[in-house]
């Protein structure tokens, strides 16, 4: 089995102190069962002390009442890496923010855009959507026609890369996919359903707010690095969501939910008065981390 990825993707290094959103805070974390057996076999009463061990569920980090993590120290670096190394960190802690999904037989890897280091680097990223072979020693470039055989999602990458289309036009195009053959996106709707869920981040609250004094015109947006940002957005939340085959029943699911996460995003950004690049990559990370994990 080979595993694929985005060219992006060894681009990625935690930014660790200088995170301004760390993943330590605030998500509650399952430990593995080999790394909580390792835990419980070292002499370490700090781990001991803040790992709930208890049988029936998995063993998990007790967060402070502020929400952090316990082993985040005063410099936000994590302790267990501090002393005993990388290597030492549970599956969960190791892998973020990178995600892995089977298709057509492959696996395929992706960094996920509720880490804004790895949002940056999706959203900023101005070469052509490739994959490339990850192996132990290196990354080799192989080409698109060779692993999208049979995959519906290069076609949809073509449309969304292409320049001549503007950004109403791609989501007509791909909204043409879908079995109802447009895109039916309603803010209010999509306030009602997004207001329905738990918060992780009491500010996404006046986010949604935003959607209650818009109407989705993503061709009002005339600068060129956020029309980027917006192709790589919509060519993530399909990579990372849609099946290759157009006929698995989960298509049309995936595809709306790649649609609607993105004209979310797009309208957000359009009602905030903030038009910078880091806010359209702020918008994304927050809606990736309140919404995209339930999807998941
Ligand atoms: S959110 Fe990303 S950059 Fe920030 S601490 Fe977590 S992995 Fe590192």
């Amino acid at each position: 089995m080979k595993t694929f990825a985005p060219g992006y993707y060894k681009k990625f290094k935690c930014i660790a102190s200088a995170c301004r959103h760390s993943c330590c805070i605030g998500w509650e974390i399952d430990i593995d069962d080999d790394t909580a057996d390792c835990y419980l076999s070292l002499n370490d009463k700090e781990l001991k002390e803040n790992i709930d061990f208890s049988k029936g569920d998995s063993a998990h980090f007790i967060l402070k009442e502020n929400g952090r993590c316990p082993f985040l120290d005063e410099n936000n670096l994590c302790k267990i890496i501090t002393k005993y190394g990388e290597n030492a960190l549970c599956d969960i802690c190791f892998e973020h923010p990178r995600f892995f999904n089977m298709r057509l037989g492959n696996e395929e890897a992706g960094l996920g855009l509720c880490c804004e280091e790895a949002a940056r680097i999706i959203l900023e990223n101005d070469e052509e959507f490739n994959l490339v072979e990850i192996e132990d020693d290196g990354a080799e470039v192989i080409e698109n026609s060779e692993k999208f055989v049979n995959d519906i999602r290069l076609d949809i990458f073509k449309i969304i890369e292409n320049k001549s289309f503007s950004v109403s036009e791609i989501f007509d195009k791909l909204g043409a996919l879908t079995s109802s053959g447009f895109f039916d996106f309603s803010p209010e709707e999509a306030e009602k359903i997004l207001r329905s869920t738990e918060r992780l981040d009491k500010n996404w609250d006046e986010k949604l707010d935003l959607l209650k004094i818009s109407s989705f015109s993503p061709n009002n947006i005339t600068d060129e690095n956020i029309k980027q940002a917006i192709r790589n957005l919509l060519t993530y939340f399909v990579y990372r969501h849609c099946p290759a085959d157009k006929s698995n029943p989960d298509f049309e699911k995936k595809m709306y939910f790649a649609l609607f996460s993105s004209a979310v995003i797009i309208l957000i950004f359009l009602s905030s008065n903030d038009k910078s690049l880091e806010n359209f990559e702020d918008i994304a990370r927050m809606y990736s981390s309140e919404i995209e994990y339930l999807e998941s």
